[in-house]
């Protein structure tokens, strides 16, 4: 056995003893009572009758050991703003907010909305929640009034926290009038709406009793001082949305030690970041790895958290690396999408900057395609390493865990279950798979800490959602599809929903979109399965080129097409083949820059798209049509 061997193992079968030890990276007001209670699944409590507090982790305990240390770096290459806040002026931060959240209502176990940009008040107004025990829900900025009122009326927040305006490319995106009309939409608006000005809006409308400007409360509370609330480990945390890829978003909630004790466990053993260094992670705060890697986990474990605000192409894509090299970046967190992006830009922006600081880059939320897995590490002569994890984990459950293993890198694997998680592959049946034969991933439960605790208000729907596929013995269905090699490495093969059967033959959206992806002109592609009298489905798939000049014939699109089709046949064979390859602008995702495949596919099939409250950019589907009539 390996020594990440021996250390997964006894996270298995010395559960608790592994668990009470990775306790002692956080700091416990009251000492925990029982590890982990497991005496009403599928449901459990970690840490039981511990107190902690997730602010005072993340800011207060380091602001008196470093006060000066650097702790949040908020950059915005919208507004061109940058500035760097130590832990100290973080802690005096978060407690001016905490403090205008007293003056404004909020009590312990009250909700907090969070609609915002990523400006560095968002991170306050996150950690003043955790810091007096309320509950946060932040709400991707952006996001249109209907969604914003739907997650209102399910979280039924005493406050909501905005901002005027975000900014996007150049361009204002005005937020303020959408909280008003989500308000109006509401059944529980929030009592107060707490309004972080940035002047970039300067005609949005104020409601006389409801609205207040956090410039203002501010000023009134420069020198408040408001202790931490201190919470039984299983107090809920926050409530946050899953991406809506599937259908209907779900509200996990999180606990607050479990959370806590995870978090700090990953930067180490996982991430491999070390106090008093820098943790870039590109993502939103709306978003799960937001909140865990964006805030609370680089926090946490001491390191400094880069907040940007901008897109990985402007000024210039050249952006990210010049971030890396400016603030010594050590640890790197960010998702296929945009390695995708970056792989149809210049090569050169990526050999301007002295990227010495950076140990590696971390990615997740979709599959990272060998192709671009191997490009993205030779650019960088980094490890780049895939992560598989959901919203409902929190963490990382597929992993090379770079802290305490140092196995080679397989090429789009997530590679090994991540310490505390037992996670197999299933049949349908419920039995378990052999090593290479694809099946769905599950997770022996009780999942580890920092896992969803429920889906927030509705104890039935967590149970039948994630607990009603295997009930014998009872697993966590990840609804996804995925396969174990015989080296123990793993690949997710796409969402169970997904798979593509031809003619009896399960295949993933993953492997096709594989085998096309890894034709040179291709930058990103898309596979769903179409509905076929004769074969019951048929694969299709929607390309995007890295090139565009390469399309803008239709011999030059049936020649290219032809190409690809090979391609499939090369590496699946003639079964995985598509029917056609079409060539598209850019493809639907969510604003968290997941494929909607099932919309592609509904179109493809000549049904109404679906749920599309999470979609980024609508006209991608009229894209889709278009090239399905041409
Ligand atoms: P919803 O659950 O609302 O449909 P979602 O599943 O996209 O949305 P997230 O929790 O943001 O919401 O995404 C988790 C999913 O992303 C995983 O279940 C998996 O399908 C996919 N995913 C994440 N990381 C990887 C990875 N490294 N490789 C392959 N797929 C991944
Ligand atoms: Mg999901």
């Amino acid at each position: 056995m390996t020594d990440y061997q021996q250390f997964y193992r006894r996270s298995i079968d010395d559960r608790d003893g592994f668990w009470a030890e990775q306790a002692q990276l956080v700091h416990w007001n009251k000492p925990i009572e029982q590890v982990c209670d497991y005496s009403q699944p599928p449901f459990v409590k970690w840490f039981k009758g511990g107190e902690t507090n997730l602010c005072y982790n993340a800011v207060d305990r380091h602001a008196a050991q470093r006060p000066d240390d650097r702790a949040l770096v908020y950059i915005s290459t919208e507004t061109n703003e940058e500035k760097v806040y130590s832990f100290a002026e973080l802690q005096r931060e978060v407690e001016r907010m905490a403090a205008i959240y007293q003056e404004l209502g909020v009590r312990r176990g009250d909700r907090v909305l969070i609609y915002m940009p990523m400006i560095a008040e968002a991170a306050f107004a996150m950690l003043a929640c955790a810091r007096i025990g309320a509950i946060h829900s932040v709400v991707f900025g952006g996001f249109a009034a209907g969604s914003l009122a739907t997650r209102i009326d399910d979280a039924k927040p005493v406050l909501m926290v905005s901002s005027d305006a975000g900014m996007r490319n150049g361009k204002p995106v005005p937020y303020k009038h959408l909280v008003d009309e989500a308000c109006t939409l509401a059944e529980f608006p929030p009592a107060r709406v707490l309004i972080v000005n940035r002047g970039l809006d300067k005609g949005f409308s104020r409601v006389a009793g409801r609205d207040v400007d956090y410039a203002e409360l501010r000023a009134k509370h420069m020198d408040a001082q408001v202790p931490v609330e201190w919470m039984e480990s299983s107090a809920p945390s926050y409530i946050l949305y899953t991406s809506g890829t599937t259908g209907k978003p779900k509200g996990v909630q999180r606990d607050t030690g479990g959370y806590c004790v995870a978090l700090a466990a990953s930067m180490k053993h996982i991430f491999a970041g070390n106090p008093g260094e820098t943790m870039f992670a590109t993502s939103d705060i709306g978003w799960v790895v937001g909140h865990s890697y964006i805030v609370y986990g680089p926090l946490i474990g001491g390191m400094a958290t880069i907040m940007y605000e901008g897109t990985p192409l402007r000024p210039d894509a050249g952006i990210w690396w010049q971030i890396v090299e400016k603030y010594q970046v050590s640890v790197m967190f960010s998702a296929p999408t945009a390695v995708r992006v970056l792989k149809k830009q210049d090569p050169a922006f990526l050999k301007k900057y002295d990227l010495s600081s950076l140990r590696q880059l971390f990615l997740a939320g979709e599959p990272l395609d060998e192709t671009s897995h191997q490009w993205i590490m030779e650019e960088l002569g980094i490890p780049v390493i895939d992560n598989y994890w959901q919203t409902e984990t929190g963490w990382p459950m597929l992993s090379i865990c770079r802290g305490v293993d140092g196995s080679p890198i397989k090429l789009g694997s997530p590679a090994f279950p991540v310490y505390g998680y037992d996670l197999r592959i299933f049949r349908e049946d419920g039995s378990e798979c052999d090593a290479n034969e694809k099946g769905i991933v599950g997770i022996m439960p009780p999942l580890p800490p920092g896992c969803l605790s429920t889906v927030w208000g509705q104890d039935d729907r967590f149970v039948s959602t994630y607990f009603s596929l295997f009930t014998d013995p009872v697993v966590y269905s990840s609804s996804d599809w995925g396969i174990k090699d015989d080296k123990g490495y793993h690949s997710i093969l796409g969402r169970m929903d997904d798979v593509i059967n031809v003619a009896g033959h399960r295949l993933g959206t993953r492997e096709i979109e594989e085998a096309v992806q890894a034709h040179p002109a291709i930058a990103e592609v898309a596979v769903v399965g179409v509905a076929d009298a004769l074969k019951g489905q048929m694969p299709m798939a929607f390309a995007v080129v890295k090139d565009a000049s390469v399309v803008d014939t239709a011999e030059k699109r049936a020649a290219l097409e032809k190409e690809v089709m090979k391609k499939v046949d090369a590496s699946l064979g003639a079964i995985a083949r598509p029917a056609r390859v079409l060539f598209i602008g850019g493809l639907p995702k969510t604003r968290s820059g997941k494929m909607l495949r099932r919309s592609i596919q509904a179109l493809a099939e000549g049904r109404d798209a679906g749920d599309l409250t999470t979609i980024d950019d609508p006209s991608t589907l009229d894209q889709i049509k278009a090239a399905l009539k041409g």
